[in-house]
């Protein structure tokens, strides 16, 4: 966590001492500090707030807390323009790091941003809820309620007005309405699903370790639906993250004997969506570790015990994580009259403004983007890479309307290829682009370094370069103290 505190001329932020670092003798105090100067905000007048221009973005994911965080060191800072963010939780955590979260090696405390702090320090604004409709003509959005965890009404139901509106609010899984699979599985769309997944897994080692009885079919079983990226590398994070929880004291559980993973995939091998080569090399790192792959498999209904798929067969299976699709949230469906796709995505130009209204524009996950001019009808995957490159975009769009230029800049996707990380295991990925003359099959060090490479940017593009690197610094020597393993 980071406690900011003021000094002349200066922001000064102080970092690391939270949560269990509290209770951590090798705890460090990091100070970092800004090159703006604090008085350099400008206090809005009321006769500024009538003429500003406002831009809101909705939804502070991997795309959207970028973009306002740019924005707001920028335009904000300097008083051309209001910046509000909204959204629907109090905190970030950057969402490719779900699955650790849910297999136990990551504790979100250390990677959590605290919406409100980063809008103080960043020169933008905050408001807390969860958008639901769009008035396109009075050029509101309006926020549902926002409860607190007893039920009582927090914040009523509130309307916010735009110049500039910007939808960001990423996607959530697709189960295509398989019986019984919302029911039944758990998926990977927030920090909540991936604690409640850790806590569910936790539970399960306990009790089979505490139980009289023999253990029953399924019982330390989990089943991953979709071999996908997700899919993949939750199984690996799980096979070393279950053996190292065994390993604290759960002498009863034999980890190769009683744990099972099993991973069901539709098509006929992993990673459908990306080269075959890939396919191969992480087919096999999962052989090795024991991992039960079972493609060509669709599954027909998920119950309580386990899975059961289009051939008949049946997985028992105690706990079943649901990493096969995505769709984008159901109450994007044709919001405000907007064009919206099969899958609720906001159609957009290739300037991310959507089809229909140039002052809404929408990008991540959330929009269907055509990828480049004379790609077919592709539209741009739903990746962190795209939300990041989308929002750096979007930063010159804003600044463009701001200062009332009719030209705005058009996206086109840049692929630098795709890495897939089996947890401490391996690392595999290929690189696209003219460095690699097309596409280059990497894996080990390099792969890994890359992969790690896309979360320090997101940081970078949060915190700026130094912030970045002594966070860095100070989890490593953290990990040195603590153990690899979430124990509760
Ligand atoms: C487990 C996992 C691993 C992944 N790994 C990778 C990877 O290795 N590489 C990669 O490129 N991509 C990866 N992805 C995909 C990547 O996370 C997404 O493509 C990316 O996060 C999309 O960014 P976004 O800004 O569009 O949405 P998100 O990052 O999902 O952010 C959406 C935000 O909108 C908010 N929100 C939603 N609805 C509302 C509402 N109604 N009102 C207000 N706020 C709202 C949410 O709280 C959230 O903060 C992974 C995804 C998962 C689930």
């Amino acid at each position: 966590m980071w406690v900011g505190v003021k000094r002349p001329g200066l922001t000064t932020r102080l970092a690391i001492c939270s949560g269990e670092a509290k209770n951590n003798a090798y705890c460090i105090i990091l100070l970092s500090y800004h090159l703006h100067p604090i008085e350099s905000k400008v206090p809005l007048k009321s006769t500024d707030k009538a003429t500003l221009h406002h831009v809101v973005i909705v939804g502070g994911g991997a795309g959207g807390l970028e973009l306002a965080t740019k924005l707001g060191d920028s335009l904000g800072r300097k008083g051309k323009a209001i910046i509000t963010l909204v959204d629907q939780s109090k905190t970030h955590v950057w969402k490719p790091l779900l699955h650790e979260i849910a297999a136990g090696s990551m504790n979100p405390e250390r990677h959590e941003l605290v919406y409100l702090a980063q809008a103080h320090w960043h020169h933008f604004h905050f408001r807390l809820g969860k958008m639901d409709s769009l008035d396109r003509d009075k050029k509101t959005i309006s926020i549902s309620p926002y409860f607190d965890e007893d039920g009582f009404e927090v914040i009523p139901r509130r309307t916010i007005h735009y110049d500039t509106l910007i939808i960001a609010v990423g996607s959530t899984t697709n189960d295509f309405g398989i019986k019984g699979a919302s029911e039944f599985s758990i998926a990977l769309d927030t920090q909540d699903q991936a604690e409640r997944f850790h806590r569910r897994l936790h539970n399960a080692l306990v009790r089979a370790q505490t139980q009289t009885q023999t253990l029953q079919a399924g019982q330390l079983e989990v089943a991953i639906v979709g071999a996908g990226a997700t899919g993949v590398e939750l199984a690996a994070e799980l096979h070393n993250t279950t053996r190292e929880l065994a390993a604290y004291g759960l002498d009863k559980i034999n980890a190769d004997r009683d744990i099972k993973i099993s991973l069901v995939e539709a098509s006929d091998r992993v990673l459908p969506a990306l080269p075959v080569k890939l396919s191969h090399s992480v087919e096999l790192e999962l052989s090795k570790l024991n991992v039960h792959l079972y493609s060509g498999e669709r599954v027909t209904e998920v119950s309580q015990d386990g899975i059961h798929t289009h051939s008949g067969k049946f997985i028992p299976s105690a706990l079943v994580v649901w990493a096969a699709g995505i769709k984008a949230p159901d109450f994007l469906r044709e919001i405000g009259g907007l064009e919206t796709n099969h899958i609720n995505q906001l159609v957009v130009h290739r300037s991310l403004q959507t089809t229909r209204d140039s002052n809404v524009f929408a990008f991540g996950d959330c929009a269907a983007c055509p990828r480049a001019e004379g790609v077919g009808q592709e539209n741009v995957p739903p990746r962190a890479q795209a939300a990041h490159q989308q929002a750096s975009m979007l930063v010159k769009t804003v600044k463009s309307r701001v200062a009332g230029k009719k030209n705005l800049p058009v996206y086109a996707y840049v692929d630098y290829g795709s890495l897939v990380n089996l947890g401490k295991y391996t690392t595999v990925g290929n690189l696209m682009g003219s460095l690699s003359g097309g596409s280059l099959f990497i894996e080990g060090l390099i792969a890994r370094l890359m992969y790690k490479s896309l979360y320090k940017m997101h940081l970078m593009a949060l915190h700026g370069f130094w912030s970045m690197a002594l966070q860095t610094l100070a989890r490593m020597i953290n990990r040195r103290t603590e153990a690899h393993v979430k124990l509760h």
